[in-house]
């Protein structure tokens, strides 16, 4: 291993897990949700690997994610989900790129940057139906429709998808899924009535894709699953498998005495002579701080819990009696295979998700691909 830490992303997971999610879908087409960086997996791979795992549209946050995307020669639909006055819309709308629209304005905007783009815009209309994020709320709704369709009758925009998202997918019967799903086919026969004819209708993320058959319409966009991480965690993994396996170098090792105070602040003590082992990745590199004296990694073999306090660009773990190696490899979290963590349960353990974990992954770990179909 040359680099101290390196992020391994098995690409043949990504296809498998798009593959699985395709199914769980039925006839309805996927959008993989690639913001982000690829939930931390690297965004030109990821979006690659979904699409030969059979996804026919791709989703990021920022028009310069779906810029990079075209960049590298990627030509399917490429929809961005978020609307900021400061974006290159024009940029976007000469790419060809989808954008989404949540009032009036933003339609009056994209219609605008079309104008001076020289080509349609291609819109989806995007309806708060009870998250209260993004979106059209049913108040705003209708000056929505009528703004995109005044601007699609000028020959600047058009509509190609009425789309919402959902705010409790993750907990399958809560009884707000009922009533947004209700608002979102009220808000698409406004929009049809209206003479609005979407292409695509949407609102399923990754929990609703696994887990709503009734919420699919034409198309899904799951985010996290893609990557092998469940949606729903109390419902196990669905048969997904984690894409991403974190790995640093075991940097040293040496014996201490019982009583040594390990790490900035002590927090760990030694109670016995003891062998410590230093493993060379730290918050620099997405391991959480909270993860202090918590967090556990496989060595050797086996399970040993973070020793102290997570520094910058290195932890300690304790040994006990263990022989180990300088230049070993320690697996931070991975699909689970060989007994070692998966970011899943690194999540539970640090109350958050696994969303988190992935994603945060610092810019200076090396992505390392296997699998790859391309140069
Ligand atoms: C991120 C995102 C998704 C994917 O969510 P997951 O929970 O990761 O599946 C879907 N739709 C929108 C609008 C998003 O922003």
């Amino acid at each position: 291993m040359r680099e101290p830490v390196q992020a391994r992303v098995d690409l043949d997971a990504i296809r498998a897990n798009v593959a699985l999610l395709r199914e769980r879908a039925g006839g309805a087409e996927t959008m993989a949700m690639v913001k982000a960086e690829g939930y931390g997996h690297g965004l030109v791979e990821a979006a690659r690997a979904a699409l030969e795992g059979g996804a026919g549209w791709l989703g990021v946050a920022r028009v310069a994610e779906a810029l990079r995307l075209r960049a590298a020669g990627i030509t399917v639909p490429v929809l961005v989900v978020m609307a900021t006055r400061g974006e290159p819309f024009e940029e976007a709308v000469a790419a060809g790129v989808d954008l989404t629209a949540g009032s009036g304005w933003q339609a009056r905007r994209l219609a605008e940057a079309a104008e001076r783009a020289g080509r349609p815009a291609r819109v989806h209309l995007k309806a708060d139906t009870g998250m209260s994020r993004g979106g059209a709320t049913m108040a705003d709704w209708p000056a929505t429709v009528e703004a995109a369709l005044a601007a699609q009758a000028a020959g600047h925009l058009r509509v190609v998808g009425v789309m919402s998202h959902l705010a409790c997918a993750d907990e399958p019967g809560h009884p707000s899924i009922a009533r947004q799903l209700a608002v979102f086919k009220e808000a698409v026969e406004y929009a049809e009535k209206a003479g609005v004819r979407p292409q695509v209708r949407h609102l399923s993320n990754s929990a609703a894709t696994l887990t709503l058959p009734e919420a699919r319409y034409d198309l899904v966009r799951p985010g996290i699953a893609i990557y092998g991480l469940t949606p729903v965690p109390q419902m196990g993994t669905f048969g997904l498998r984690p894409a991403m396996t974190l790995v640093a170098e075991l940097a040293a090792v040496k014996r201490v005495p019982a009583g040594s105070g390990v790490s900035y602040g002590h927090t760990y003590v030694t109670e016995r002579e003891t062998t410590l082992g230093l493993v060379a990745a730290g918050y620099g590199d997405g391991v959480p701080r909270h993860g202090s004296s918590l967090l556990e990694v496989l060595a050797g073999g086996r399970r040993r819990r973070i020793a102290g306090r997570v520094c910058m660009d290195q932890f300690v773990i304790d040994l006990g009696d263990d022989t180990a190696s300088p230049g070993e490899e320690v697996l931070l979290f991975g699909p689970g295979d060989h007994g070692e963590p998966t970011a899943q349960e690194w999540a539970q353990a640090l109350g958050t998700i696994s969303y988190e974990i992935v994603t945060r992954i610092g810019t200076r770990v090396p992505r390392v691909y296997s699998g790859a179909r391309w140069q």
